[in-house]
């Protein structure tokens, strides 16, 4: 209650301003999406009895919920589509990019949204997110059933410029690269005979190289030909449209312009040609 005598305590809300010049950056990853597969491979040792494996295969929700390996192009559809909401919901949004479980979005340099606190961006940002993936479920999924309610978690990351931001940007867009060569990598291997375990130890310490010729000479897989989506990740963009809103008694439409979010795909999203090509972005 305003002014009550125990209002000194809002006092003790932790300050977390991201001070202007800084730019906002939250990103959302999914938790426990992983398959028993990375399970293995972080965690190898654990697993020395059935139960425990039961136990923590229960949790991964790509497992759960028959994610096509190595890429469910649904699932990753399904992400898009709720960034595309986060961005048509939250205006000072400029810019976002995803794959995997994840989704990084951009604030507007001068954004004084909710006075540019940490806290109160990121879990406005999460729940919104979350609610919005269970409630698309269905219409990406219509066959299968949500088994439990899927949680995302957040943080907010601080640009000092736009250098910094491009160099984030690099970062997650590399890691998009690695993550899918491995998992192609793996997949392909399991398939053609050898266990999740042999798998993961015929690839350790490989490069980018070596997994590039691997899937080439030994499955025929071009990896330049696989989905753009699933090599590059996808970003989501503002751009102007024009609706009719109605029609006047002369039968003229009435129009207004509205902000929408549109997916495209870029090689390198840190790169002076796309930011050259979006010069929004850097406003
Ligand atoms: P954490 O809770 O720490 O985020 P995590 O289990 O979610 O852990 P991540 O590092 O976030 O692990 O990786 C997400 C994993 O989820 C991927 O490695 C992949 O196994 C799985 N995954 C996510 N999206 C898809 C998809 N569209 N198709 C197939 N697998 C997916
Ligand atoms: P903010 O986004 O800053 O939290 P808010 O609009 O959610 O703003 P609050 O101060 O959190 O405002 O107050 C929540 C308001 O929501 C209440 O004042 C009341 O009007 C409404 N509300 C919440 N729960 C109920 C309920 N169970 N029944 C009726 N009204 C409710
Ligand atoms: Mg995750
Ligand atoms: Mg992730
Ligand atoms: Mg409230």
């Amino acid at each position: 209650m305003a002014n009550s005598r125990y209002e000194y305590v809002k006092s003790f809300e932790v300050e977390d301003e991201v001070m202007f010049p800084n730019l906002v950056v939250v990103r959302i990853d999914g938790h426990d999406f992983r398959r028993r597969l990375c399970v293995l491979i972080n965690t190898l040792s654990y697993f020395d009895d059935d139960d425990d494996y039961d136990d923590v295969e229960r949790n991964m929700f790509s497992e759960v919920h028959e994610f096509v390996k190595p890429n469910d192009e649904i699932a990753l559809n399904l992400m898009n589509s709720c960034a595309a909401s986060v961005m048509e919901e939250f205006p000072d949004i400029v810019f976002s990019y995803g794959y995997s479980d994840e989704y990084s979005f951009v604030f507007k340099k001068t954004t004084k949204f909710y006075q540019r606190r940490a806290s109160k961006i990121q879990s406005l940002f999460v729940s919104f997110f979350t609610s919005v993936y269970v409630i698309k479920w269905k219409e990406f999924f219509p066959r299968k059933e949500l088994r439990y309610p899927p949680s995302f978690r957040a943080r907010v990351i601080c640009c000092a410029s736009i250098e910094v931001l491009q160099a984030y940007l690099s970062w997650r867009q590399n890691d998009c690269h690695m993550n899918n060569q491995h998992a192609t990598c793996l997949h392909e291997l399991v398939k053609h005979g050898k266990t999740e375990r042999e798998a993961y130890e015929f690839l350790k310490g490989t490069g980018k190289k070596e997994k590039h010729d691997l899937l080439f000479e030994q499955f025929g897989i071009n990896y330049e030909k696989l989905s753009v989506m699933v090599r590059q990740g996808s970003c989501i963009l503002k751009t102007q449209v024009e609706d009719i809103v109605k029609y006047n008694e002369n039968g003229a439409p009435i129009k207004r312009l509205r902000k929408k979010a549109s997916i495209v795909h870029s090689k390198n999203i840190a790169g002076k040609s796309f930011w050259n090509e979006h010069p929004k972005l850097l406003k």
